[in-house]
C-alpha cells in the first residue's frame, strides 16, 4: 500500500521539484500539488509538468494533502509553516528537506497545530537551483535521514521513511542534533572552505582572476563547483546550524594548525600519514556507492 495518496510540495526549486518528478515516476497513482512563493517559478513548474496542480497561494496546495513537504531554504520555512496553518488538514503529516534539522524541527512545532510533524533532510543535490534543475532520480541509492522528534507517532515515522524508500533512498533515522553535528563535518564545513578558498583566490592581488580561472584544473576547480551553490540556502543553513558548525570550525582550525606546524618543521612523515588515512577515506565512499570510481570524477577530457 502506497504510503501517501496526496502530496503537497511547498517550494519548487531543485529539491522539491525532484521529489515531484520521483513520486510520479515511482507512485504514478499519487495526486502532486505545489506551490512556490515566485511567480516566475510557478509559471515555469506549469510548463514542465511535474507536479498536477501548481496552485498561487499555499493553503490551496495543502488543503487536501495528506502529506505536506516543505523545500524552501530553511530560514523561510517557520515563515512558510504559518501559512500554511489554517489550511492544513488535521491528519496531514508535514515534513521538510532543509539540510539543519533542530531549528527547522523548532520553527515548524511553534508555527503549526497538531499536525504530527517528521522532519527529513535527503542528502542529495548538485550546485543547480531553481524547477529546471530537478530530476526524478536525485535520490536513488542516497542516504535520507529522517530526524522525528522525541516521542513522535511511530506509524506517522513509518509512513515517511517507506515515502524516502519508494523514492529511491536509504533511509535512517536520529535526533536532529546529531544530524546537526554529522551534517556539519561532512557538508557544512567543506562548503564553508570552498567558499573561502574560491573566494582567497579571487581576493589575491598577485596572482589575476584570468590566472585563477586559467590553471584552475588543479585542485581549485572541484572548490568552485561546490563553491557555486545557491546563496541563499547556504547562509540559511550556517545561521540556522550555527553551534555545531562553530565546534566543527574550531576542531579544523587546531588541525590546520598542526597541518601548518608539521610542513614547517618539514615533518614528513606526519604528512604522509595524515594524506594516507584520507586517501582510505576516498576508497570507502566508493566502495559503499556514495561516488564515481572513475578518475577525476568521470568527467570526459
Ligand atoms: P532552490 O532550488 O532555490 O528552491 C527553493 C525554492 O523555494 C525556490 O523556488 C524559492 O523561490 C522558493 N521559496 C523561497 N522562499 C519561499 C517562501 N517563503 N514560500 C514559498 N517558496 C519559497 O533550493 P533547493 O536546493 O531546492 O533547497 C530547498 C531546501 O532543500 C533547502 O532547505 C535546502 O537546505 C534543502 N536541501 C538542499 C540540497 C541541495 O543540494 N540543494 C540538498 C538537500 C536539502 P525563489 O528563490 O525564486 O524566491
Amino acid at each position: 500500500m502506497l504510503p501517501f495518496s496526496r502530496v503537497a510540495i511547498i517550494g519548487l526549486g531543485l529539491i522539491g521539484s525532484s521529489i515531484a518528478r520521483a513520486v510520479k515516476a515511482t507512485m504514478p497513482t499519487v495526486r502532486v500539488t505545489g506551490h512556490d512563493g515566485d511567480a516566475g517559478v510557478r509559471d515555469r513548474a506549469r510548463d514542465l509538468g511535474f507536479a498536477d496542480d501548481v496552485t498561487d497561494t499555499p493553503g490551496a496546495a495543502v488543503i487536501d494533502a495528506d502529506l505536506v513537504i516543505l523545500c524552501v531554504p530553511v530560514g523561510a520555512m517557520g515563515a512558510v509553516a504559518q501559512s500554511i496553518a489554517a489550511d492544513l488538514p488535521p491528519e496531514a503529516i508535514v515534513s521538510d528537506v532543509g539540510s539543519s534539522k533542530s531549528s527547522v524541527l523548532a520553527a515548524l512545532t511553534a508555527a503549526l497545530p497538531d499536525n504530527a510533524i517528521i522532519p527529513a533532510h535527503p542528502v542529495a543535490g548538485t550546485e543547480n537551483s531553481g524547477p529546471d534543475a530537478g530530476f526524478a532520480t536525485l535520490f536513488n541509492g542516497r542516504w535520507c535521514i529522517v530526524t522525528p522528534p522525541e516521542g513522535a507517532d511511530e506509524t506517522a515515522i513509518a509512513r515517511i521513511c517507506e515515502f524516502w524508500k519508494r523514492l529511491g533512498a536509504d533511509v535512517e533515522t536520529m535526533d536532529a542534533k546529531h544530524h546537526d553535528l554529522v551534517l556539519a563535518v561532512t557538508s557544512h564545513l567543506p562548503h564553508l572552505i570552498a567558499y573561502t578558498i574560491v573566494g582567497t583566490a579571487s581576493d589575491m592581488e598577485e596572482v589575476t582572476q584570468s590566472e585563477v580561472i586559467k590553471f584552475s584544473a588543479g585542485g581549485f576547480r572541484d572548490f568552485t563547483r561546490i563553491a557555486a551553490s545557491d546563496p541563499t540556502m547556504w547562509r540559511d543553513v550556517f545561521l540556522s546550524n550555527k553551534d555545531a558548525v562553530l565546534e566543527m570550525l574550531q576542531r579544523f582550525s587546531e588541525d590546520l594548525t598542526a597541518l601548518q606546524r608539521a610542513i614547517r618543521w618539514g615533518d614528513g612523515d606526519a604528512l604522509f600519514e595524515l594524506f594516507s588515512r584520507t586517501r582510505a577515506i576516498r576508497r570507502s565512499i566508493i566502495e559503499q556507492g556514495q561516488d564515481d570510481s572513475r578518475p577525476d570524477f568521470g568527467r570526459e577530457h
